[in-house]
Parts: C-alpha cells; sequence; structure tokens
C-alpha cells in the first residue's frame, strides 16, 4: 500500500551537528559583514542575533553593492546557505516514506528520494534494507499494486 507521509531526513546527531555547525558559521559570517559595515558608516551595529544581522545586511545592500569586498561577502553567505541546504537537504532533495517495500519477504520501508534536476541524480524509490531494491521514475507505477 503506497501512503505519503512524513518528508525530510531525521533529525540524528550527524546532521543536526552539522545544522548546529553551519548555523555558526552563518552566525559568524553575518557578525563579520555587520561589523565591518559599523566600522566604515558608523552607524548602530545590530543585536547578535541571525535574522538582525541578516536583515542589518540587508537595509544596506545599496552601499554594500559598491563596496570593493562585496564578492567576498556574497561568497561567503552562499557557501553558507550551500551548507544548510546540504544539511537539510543531504542528496540534494526530500525524502517521503511511501510505505512498506514489495519485494516478497522483505520487511523494510521504501523511501522516494526526490531530487532536484541539477543534482545530476535521478530520483528513485528505494529500500531501506537493500540497495537492489529500487525504482526509476517511470517504474513507480508497479509499486501502486
Ligand atoms: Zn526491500
Amino acid at each position: 500500500m503506497i501512503q505519503t507521509s512524513g518528508s525530510g531526513y531525521s533529525t540524528g546527531l550527524p546532521i543536526r551537528y552539522q545544522v548546529i555547525q553551519a548555523r555558526a558559521a552563518l552566525r559568524s559570517t553575518l557578525s563579520t559583514w555587520s561589523a565591518m559595515v559599523v566600522d566604515e558608516r558608523r552607524v548602530q551595529p545590530p543585536r547578535h542575533d541571525i535574522a538582525e544581522m541578516a536583515y542589518f545586511l540587508r537595509r544596506h545592500t545599496t552601499w554594500l553593492s559598491g563596496h570593493v569586498a562585496v564578492a567576498e561577502l556574497i561568497q561567503e553567505i552562499r557557501d553558507v546557505v550551500q551548507t544548510l541546504r546540504r544539511c537539510l537537504q543531504p542528496e540534494g532533495g526530500r525524502r517521503i516514506h511511501v510505505g512498506t517495500c514489495i519485494k516478497p519477504e522483505c520487511t523494510g520501508n521504501l523511501y522516494a528520494h526526490m531530487r532536484d534536476q541539477n543534482s545530476g541524480i535521478p530520483s528513485e524509490v528505494r529500500c531501506e534494507l537493500t540497495r537492489t531494491h529500487s525504482w526509476p521514475p517511470h517504474e513507480w507505477h508497479s509499486l501502486l499494486q
């Protein structure tokens, strides 16, 4: 029986640790660039809060767009965002539980791994227990029986 419940990966420790690391990197990046704006523009600093620092930098985008270091700022934020995205979608997509494996005597769960077209990895439905129990999208209709 096919069901679509749940999405995303579990929040096991390794992923959670990566998210904490990525969040710290984001905070550090925003803090560094906020401090640069405060120094050079002689304005009040934002609180050391991710949302406030992001809002602060956003308020100064016109000035930042003319700054000699803007490419570096964009690259650093892009890197941190990419890391966060990888933490949330390790294979560049989402995973959806679709039911139990249809292979005889297999008790594994089937997950649809929905991936970005740009990831270069095709979407598939795959059994958690046996790697060879997998179906590409053009065979998913066979799972509906
Ligand atoms: Zn299986």
